[in-house]
């Protein structure tokens, strides 16, 4: 079995972003937790939480538990937010040079919902982007330790549409789709 992190942001006094009723430390600890079900039930991948509880990990903490379990792969999962709120959709990143990475953000970014899908369907690499210095404090404690990894903003928060598919349920089940897809990208590269 594939080891993998899940590694929803935030917790404790950092609440993330928040706008249109949603709390991003909560929705993605809830989306995680669903996402871990899903994932043991796979038989191929045994997934792991950085946090199960509303605490605030900090980023170097969530690779050290990345490389306690051994994590093949570590998911960080986010909400996005923008001063425009016309900027909607989902959004993957990797580091460059990072080849399993970019495999599953590709997958993932490929895979977004319908309503959730923005132009472009190729995900961004970390240090091109406006991006670039928040991307790398997230994923540089799995970088740091060798562990292949990504980060997906679910959507954006500061956009009234994209909150609302949020909080719907078949939306939440896409969105859990468009990450097992992603994920079956690590069985080609761990030959499983
Ligand atoms: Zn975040």
């Amino acid at each position: 079995m594939i080891p993998v992190l899940l590694d929803p942001g935030h917790g404790g006094d950092d609440d993330g972003a928040s706008h249109n009723g949603i709390v991003e430390k909560d929705y993605v600890l809830k989306l995680a937790s669903a996402m871990y079900w899903l994932l043991y039930d796979t038989h191929w991948i045994r997934p792991h939480m950085s946090r199960v509880s509303d605490e605030d990990l900090g980023l170097d903490q969530a690779g050290h538990i990345g490389e306690v379990v051994s994590a093949k792969y570590a998911l960080a999962i986010h909400i996005n937010a923008h001063d425009s709120p016309k900027i909607h959709g989902m959004m993957n990143f990797y580091l460059a040079g990072d080849t399993i990475g970019q495999q599953v953000a590709t997958a993932m970014q490929s895979a977004a919902p319908p309503d959730l899908r923005r132009r472009s369907s190729s995900p961004t690499i970390a240090p091109r982007d406006g991006w670039t210095r928040r991307v790398n404090n997230v994923l540089m404690p799995y970088r740091n330790r060798d562990i292949p990894c990504s980060l997906i903003e679910l959507a954006f928060c500061t956009n009234e549409n994209d909150a609302l598919l949020l909080n719907t349920p078949l939306v939440r089940h896409q969105i859990m789709g468009t990450i097992l897809t992603g994920l079956e990208q690590l069985r080609q590269a761990y030959g499983d």
